[in-house]
């Protein structure tokens, strides 16, 4: 038996409503802040992860799908979005837009992690980028705009972590700060932490060993060695989640898997999850599309995961859609006027079905019971097609009339607004 690959899992139609409603929350949320939606490829040039990512992240080391297309192009099932999203506004000239240019997108994302739950190799993710801005403003909005989405789908226990990560050049001085530290304390380390000093010492954060957690303790920290433009920049962002009061916790450590941040970085975590907590999370990338041969443009953005916020959310799915008719068959010779009557309803808004599976009329009747349907209409006693007889059943109250099959539909709509 094939069945789906590792890691990957199939959205069944019960599971569909729920996304449905959280997509509705996202567009609903950001459109009103005048995000406009964009929808990039799923696979691109491998070199725009390599650049945009960063060859030192776990990402770009050891968890892209990565192919030859036949033709010699290495490409790469998109592990995340914020690159193609700054390679689709250089490859557009977007900067000749009205700055900034405010986006979101919704789609699926691939990495070739271990598995677990909340863990998967094809997953999706909601985003928002501002791209243009330089401004704490947005990364502000952008943090209030999650917390709304995150509220509005109903995530319980959320914490929001925040830090800044300041300029490249800051932390290029802090990383030598922070190898040279780690280097006096490299006994102490996990070998894993100790082999990667010099290509990733921020990681050293992320580790969970008692021994390189013991010399974290003591590291240097970033957020004491800001530039003075870094820190105003930062203390405004806090200053206006103060006023809109969003709770956050300042976390110097905190450490994101991509290595293209600037400046702000947040994210946001629920204790109704397992190990995999990470809601969503983003922050600043003022030098990315500039590292992807762009105009030096300013930009920030997050993305959530679409399968942690339903497993983050207390909210039971939506009630399931009403069925206002069901179009039985007396006999096969009503099939044409049934097919008729069906797409009529339809056409004037109701949710209509007609009998597809060859049942008996008492196994119709029992369908259609069965799938809630408010009316059933019995076509085929002596019925030609056009406006001929039809035996019209109110399934709640039990009551059944004759009637023309051009009154079936009134008379729904007539039911349906009392
Ligand atoms: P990141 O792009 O790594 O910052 O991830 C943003 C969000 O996407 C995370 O907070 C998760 O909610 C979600 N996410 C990341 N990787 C996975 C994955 N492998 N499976 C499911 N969700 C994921």
């Amino acid at each position: 038996m094939i069945q789906a690959p590792k890691g990957t899992f199939d959205v069944l139609p019960e599971d569909a409503a729920r996304r449905e409603l959280l997509e509705g929350h996202a567009k609903k949320i950001l459109g009103a802040a005048g995000y406009r939606r964009i929808e990039t490829p799923t696979f691109e040039a491998t070199e725009l992860f390599a650049r945009g990512v960063g060859e030192a992240t776990d990402i770009v080391q050891k968890e892209m799908y990565t192919f030859d297309d036949g033709g010699g192009r290495s490409l790469t099932l998109r592990p995340e979005g914020t690159a193609p999203i700054c390679r689709a506004y250089i490859e557009h000239g977007m900067h000749k837009l009205p700055q900034p240019v405010k986006l979101w997108y919704l789609g699926s994302y691939y990495r070739a992690e271990a598995p677990q739950k909340g863990r998967y190799r094809q997953f999706w993710q909601v985003g928002a980028e501002v791209v243009g801005s330089a401004t704490p403003e947005t990364d502000a909005e952008l943090i209030v705009l999650l917390a709304d989405l995150l509220e509005a789908a109903g995530v319980t226990r959320t914490r929001l972590r925040l830090s800044s990560l300041g300029t490249p050049e800051t932390r290029a001085e802090y990383r030598s700060e922070l190898v040279a530290y780690l280097r006096a304390h490299e006994s102490l380390l996990s070998d894993e932490v100790a082999s990667r000093i010099e290509l990733n010492p921020l990681r050293a954060f992320d580790a969970t060993d008692p021994g390189t957690r013991g010399v974290m303790h003591g590291a240097p920290k970033l957020l004491d060695r800001l530039a003075a433009d870094d820190a105003d920049h930062f203390a405004a962002v806090r200053a206006l989640l103060d006023d809109a009061g969003v709770a956050y916790e300042l976390d110097p450590t905190l450490v994101r898997g991509l290595d293209y941040y600037t400046r702000t970085v947040f994210e946001f975590s629920s204790d109704a999850l397992g190990a995999q907590s990470g809601v969503g999370g983003g922050g600043r990338y003022d030098r990315l599309i500039e590292q992807l041969d762009g105009p030096p443009t300013p930009a920030s953005g997050w993305a959530a995961g679409i399968e942690r916020i339903l497993l983050a959310s207390a909210q039971p799915p939506p009630a399931a859609e009403l069925v206002d008719l069901f179009v039985a068959l007396a006999k096969p010779d009503g099939a044409r006027a049934a097919f008729e009557l069906s797409r009529e309803a339809r056409r004037a808004g109701l949710q209509a079905q007609q009998e597809l599976g060859g049942r008996s009329l008492k196994g119709q009747l029992r369908h259609a019971d069965r799938i809630g349907a408010r009316y059933v209409a019995i076509v085929g006693d002596g019925v030609s097609g056009g406006d001929g007889l039809v035996s019209l059943k109110n399934m709640e109250s039990g009551e059944q009339r004759e009637t023309t099959a051009g009154e079936v539909i009134p008379t729904i709509l007539r039911g349906r607004r009392l």
